[in-house]
């Protein structure tokens, strides 16, 4: 017994100067340094890469890594440019996990590219960028962003080590973010869609970095942060799509009672800061990132159901005839509301106009009628006289 106490205390003492032997002579990581993941490591959760419904950014629950691509076609990335897009990452970040602690969600997104800088890559584009080749899917511009997309995807085979990065940063969860500093007509997110291609399971976001309309204005955290939120299965709230069962009536039913909700983009009420996020996550956007099972509009339109949790099935055929429906923008509602505002204003003013005609009127005649009578009072006094 006595022995055994010795020997275990032996044991004890050794264990403890060879632990402080590490925590000396060993960098803090050092335990986990031998970890090695691989593709064919079963059973792991960092062992379903390329076969995950939800594509390579997962859950926005836990850790996601982001890694950013920065588009180059020449001119280069100014030092405020380069700036701007940090700001806007940072704010759109802290929105989505602030946003996770009101679901009880733990969102954890690795993207700082000051704190790791092996998570920055630059690409240099082949032809200057063609301006608003975002949006369109015809014609010479929308060959132009499709080739775009595939030569990204290209580069991010032949560029960037996945193993590594889900190693160093323990994630199976991946987003890339494609930053073009130039001005498009949209901000565009690539999802994953379950039995599509699996060249495209790089789920990918082109988040330009202003606007071609007249303005030129940047775009705000709001947006980055709806971009993000397509990697992990949001759907837009305002146009229709067969493919996720987003009919005209579902996306009314949105807009009447969750206003608020960030996925209705341009179409949501109200005003779209430089320093915050004002839009939110709603239980709606909630359901289709995973956050909630389920919501009572599953009843109502259940062809907004998903198959499997925060993703995309490319099962529905996109239908020629299919009920195409956008809301109106949030600057088309704008201006119309200022023009309703200016009708109204002008109906006042002729409405005040008419009334001061009548009373201007009603007072001459009124004052017509007094020397009339009094005129007739004096003529018949004079009769009289
Ligand atoms: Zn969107």
């Amino acid at each position: 017994m006595l022995h055994n106490m010795v020997t275990n205390n032996k044991h004890t003492h050794s264990r403890a100067v060879l632990l402080l032997f590490c925590v000396l002579f060993f960098c803090s990581s050092c335990g986990q340094s031998e970890r090695t993941l691989t593709k064919s490591d079963a059973g792991k959760s960092y062992s379903d890469w390329e076969q995950s419904p939800a594509g390579s950014a997962k859950y926005l629950d836990g850790d996601t890594v982001f890694i950013s691509i920065f588009l180059d076609d020449g001119d280069g990335w100014t030092a405020s440019d380069k700036a701007l897009v940090k700001k806007n990452m940072q704010i759109a970040c802290d929105f989505l996990k602030d946003e996770g602690k009101r679901y009880g969600k733990e969102v954890n997104l690795i993207y700082d590219i000051s704190k790791h800088p092996d998570l920055e890559y630059h690409y240099s584009m082949d032809t200057p960028f063609a301006g608003s080749t975002l949006s369109t899917h015809e014609g010479d511009l929308g060959k132009s962003a499709k080739q775009l997309r595939q030569n990204i995807y290209e580069y991010i085979k032949r560029n960037i080590n996945i193993e590594y990065v889900m190693s160093k940063y323990k994630v199976n969860s991946i987003g890339f973010l494609a930053f073009i500093d130039d001005e498009a007509d949209a901000a565009t997110t690539y999802s994953y869609y379950l039995n599509a291609d699996i060249s495209r399971y790089y789920e990918i976001c082109f988040i330009n970095l202003r606007w071609n309309n007249a303005g030129s204005d940047a775009l705000k955290p709001e947006t980055y942060a709806h971009e993000i939120l397509h990697l992990f299965g949001a759907r837009d709230l305002y146009y229709t799509d067969t493919m996720t069962g987003i009919t005209r009536e579902f996306i009314d039913h949105a807009y009447n009672t969750h206003p608020e909700d960030i996925m209705l983009g341009n179409s949501r009420k109200g005003v779209n800061y430089k320093n915050k996020v004002s839009g939110k996550i709603t239980d709606i956007t909630a359901y289709f990132i995973g956050w909630k099972e389920t919501i009572p509009e599953l009843s109502t339109f259940p062809t907004i159901s998903t198959a499997y949790k925060a993703s995309f099935v490319y099962s529905r055929k996109r239908l020629d005839n299919h009920d195409e429906y956008t809301l109106p923008e949030r600057t088309i509602q704008e201006e119309s509301y200022r023009k309703g505002m200016l009708f109204r204003v002008i109906r006042i003013i002729c409405y005040g106009i008419l009334l001061i005609t009548f009373i201007i009127d009603f007072r001459k005649r009124k004052h017509l009628k007094q020397s009339l009578s009094a005129y007739e009072e004096t003529e018949r006094y004079e009769g009289n006289d």
